[in-house]
C-alpha cells in the first residue's frame, strides 16, 4: 500500500528517496519548481541533465515522460524529471499529466525508491487549474501500481494544499 502524505512547504527541503521535478522538456532547467531543484541541488544536476540530454533526448524529453538524476546536494538520492503538459482549453490533455505520474513512480520503482516527493505537476507555468491538477495527481497515484511506501505531495502554497487535501481527504 502507498501512502499519501500532504506537506505545504518547499520541495528542496524534502528528506526523501527521489524528488521529482516539474522539469521542461530541454532538460536544462527553468523557473518555478525546476529552477528551486537546480539552484539548491547544485550543477551537478545539471551535468547529469546535459548528458541524457546527449545520450538519449537530443530533441528533448516527452511530454509526459521522466527521467532520474542526481540529486546533487539536496537530502535526496535522485531527482526524477518529468514534463507536465501545458494546459489547453480546447485539448484534454489530462492523459498526459497522469502520465508524469505513471512514469516518476515507474522509474521510482526501477531505482529502488521508497519515498517519493511530488510538487503540483503544470499547476503552475504551464497553467493547469489547482483542482484538476490535484485531482489528476491524486487519482492517478492511487490507481498506480507501485513499490513506493510513501508519495508526499509538497504544495507551495495554500491554494495548492487546499486542493490537494480535498482529493487526498
Ligand atoms: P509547471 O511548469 O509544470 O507548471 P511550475 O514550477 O511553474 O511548473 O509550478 C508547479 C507547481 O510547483 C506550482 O504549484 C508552484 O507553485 C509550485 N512550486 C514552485 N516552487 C516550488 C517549490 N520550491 N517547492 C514546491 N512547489 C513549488
Amino acid at each position: 500500500m502507498t501512502t499519501i502524505t500532504l506537506v505545504r512547504g518547499d520541495i528542496t527541503q524534502q528528506s526523501v528517496d527521489a524528488i521529482v521535478n516539474a522539469a521542461n522538456s530541454s532538460l536544462l532547467g527553468g523557473g518555478g519548481v525546476d529552477g528551486a531543484i537546480h539552484r539548491r541541488g547544485g550543477p551537478a544536476i545539471l551535468a547529469d541533465c546535459r548528458k541524457l540530454r546527449a545520450s538519449h533526448y537530443g530533441s528533448g524529453l516527452p511530454t509526459g515522460q521522466a527521467v532520474a538524476t542526481t540529486a546533487g546536494d539536496l537530502d535526496a538520492r535522485w531527482v526524477i524529471h518529468t514534463v507536465g503538459p501545458v494546459h489547453s482549453q480546447s485539448l484534454d490533455r489530462s492523459a498526459l499529466l497522469a502520465s508524469c505520474y505513471r512514469e516518476s513512480l515507474r522509474v521510482a520503482d526501477e531505482l529502488g525508491a521508497r519515498t517519493v516527493a511530488f510538487p503540483a505537476v503544470s499547476a503552475g507555468v504551464y497553467g493547469w487549474p489547482m483542482a484538476d491538477a490535484a485531482r489528476i495527481a491524486v487519482e492517478t497515484v492511487r490507481s498506480t501500481e507501485t513499490s513506493v511506501e510513501e508519495v508526499r505531495f509538497v504544495l507551495f502554497d495554500d491554494e495548492a494544499y487546499q486542493a490537494f487535501a480535498e482529493q487526498a481527504g
